[in-house]
């Protein structure tokens, strides 16, 4: 879709009072109006308790629909609430990607006992100890479930890993011994081996594995009619079963059925292998786009604004870029901390709503607000929503020819004068930018809607104008309507 934007609808701090599904479901027709076209749910099945952000993943076949770990509905509601949420959106054309947490189980029904020996925490394929028995919590019954859609059961045989000795509490890497058992082929090779992350760590080299986790996620596109799917914590699965399970599933619902892979790395080599090594049948979220955007936010008016865009996979690889500014990872207090400082957060969504490249994902924090306080951006991206979809069209311009104020124009719509758009950024000093939009827009009038204060603006007979822009601001300029 020309212009698409997804939103990550959730942040880490989101009540655990199960109405989610419900604000989902009463805000569809606003998200399109805006322009939103796809929604990012938060993992959506049962996990270690209704507090649960879902990343805990316990049940995937118990979408809030059974009483397990203490509630049926999860922390965001029932499965019925969110298939209407769902109904809701495709009502208005929104696609719905669900996240997929494949990489581990947590909150196992029972321990069980078997050889194990522990791997240095730095390096996993460092053995440092003899094997030994310990008691971890691999055994996955579901009795509340009871059967109902599958009748798999997980014991040890079916994860590589646990960190934690019931028999004696002590915490370490265990990996679990067996008959061809070892630690996932094709993950990331940080740690030696990044197959292990965390709770315990599903073994996709067991067929038997591979096979219930590819029945489950053709069974849940079904039953909740979903169109893709953001990939948890891909650098910790094999990446041989992520292309496997992908290709299963556009087998049945088709090549277009989405995907995006969190590969949290901010290496572009090692990005731009994983997308070679996955044909290219999956985007990846911009994670070195995202770095940039920390760096310039926190280095302030010392960061040259001219290297904003290198070592992304928007530049690299454009088609595959999912471009975004923070997530519920990055976000101060979780796992993966890096948030972008408040100054700098305009500048950031101006380049992802506004560029020609990539596939631009708005985070519900900044938009909504962090722990029930409404955001202090949600204004601005409104503006830049709205001039996203009304007329940042075209070709792109880059002005960056300053350190401290850089530029970029968009041509608009073929044979549409009132299209097109200019964003001015700047880290430092106020300024502005000499742009050329064209002589077929001499006497055009400009006007500026970040309420930057800046008069309109005429183009000159040569096709150019003069573009502002305050002092550690962004400033966007559009023409006026003729
Ligand atoms: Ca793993």
């Amino acid at each position: 879709m020309e212009n698409g934007v997804m939103i990550q609808y959730f942040e880490w701090n989101l009540p655990d009072d199960g109405k989610h599904w419900k604000r989902l479901k009463d805000d569809a027709t606003h998200l399109s109006e805006v322009g939103v076209s796809a929604v990012w749910i938060p993992p959506a099945y049962k996990g270690t308790s209704s507090m649960d952000v879902g990343y805990g993943a316990y049940d995937l076949w118990d979408l809030g629909e059974f009483e397990q770990k203490g509630t049926i509905r999860t922390k965001y509601g029932t499965k019925q609430e969110l298939t209407e949420a769902i109904e809701e959106l495709h009502k208005y054309g929104i696609n719905v990607y669900l996240d997929v947490v494949l990489n581990h189980k947590a909150g196992a029904d029972e321990t069980e006992k078997f050889q194990a020996v522990e791997v240095d925490s730095s390096d996993r394929t460092k053995v440092i100890s003899e094997p030994y028995e310990i008691e971890g919590w691999t055994k996955f019954t579901f009795p509340g479930r009871n059967n109902r859609y599958s009748d798999f059961k997980w014991n040890y045989n079916f994860f590589t890993g646990v960190d934690f000795n019931n028999r004696n509490g002590k915490n370490a890497i265990y990996k679990i011994l067996g008959e061809n058992k070892d630690w996932d082929k094709g993950v990331d090779t940080e740690m030696g081996n990044y197959d292990y992350l965390m709770n315990a760590d599903v073994n996709y080299a067991h067929p038997e594995v591979k096979k219930e986790v590819i029945n489950w996620g053709k069974w849940v596109i079904n039953e909740l009619k979903l169109d893709g799917f953001r990939m948890d914590a891909v650098k910790h699965i094999s990446e041989e079963f992520v292309k496997d399970f992908l290709g299963e599933i556009r087998s049945v619902y088709g090549e277009e059925f989405y995907s995006v892979g969190e590969y949290w790395k901010d290496n572009l080599e090692i990005l731009k292998e994983y997308l070679e090594s996955l044909d290219y049948k999956t985007d990846l979220f911009d994670v070195g786009l995202h770095f940039n955007f920390h760096e310039a936010s926190v280095k302030g008016k010392s960061f040259d604004l001219r290297t904003i865009l290198d070592n992304t996979i928007l530049i690299s690889d454009s088609m595959q870029a999912v471009s975004f500014v923070d997530n519920h990872d990055s976000q101060k207090g979780s796992a993966l901390e890096s948030q972008i400082e408040s100054w700098f957060k305009p500048h950031a969504y101006a380049i992802i709503l506004l560029s020609e490249k990539g596939y631009p994902c708005l985070f519900y924090g900044d938009y909504y607000g962090v722990g029930g306080n409404e955001s202090e951006h949600k204004w601005i991206i409104d503006q830049l929503l709205y001039v996203r979809k009304n007329y940042a069209y075209g070709t792109q311009f880059n002005y960056f020819d300053f350190p401290n104020i850089i530029a970029f124009y968009r041509t608009g719509r073929e044979n549409d004068r009132n299209s097109g758009c200019v964003a001015v950024l700047s880290n430092d000093v106020s300024g502005e930018k000499i742009i050329e939009v064209g002589k077929n827009r001499t006497g055009q009038i400009w006007k500026e809607i970040t309420g930057s204060g800046f008069e309109n603006i005429i183009v000159d007979e040569n096709g150019f104008a003069i573009f502002g822009v305050q002092a550690g601001k962004i400033s966007v300029w559009i023409p006026e309507g003729e």
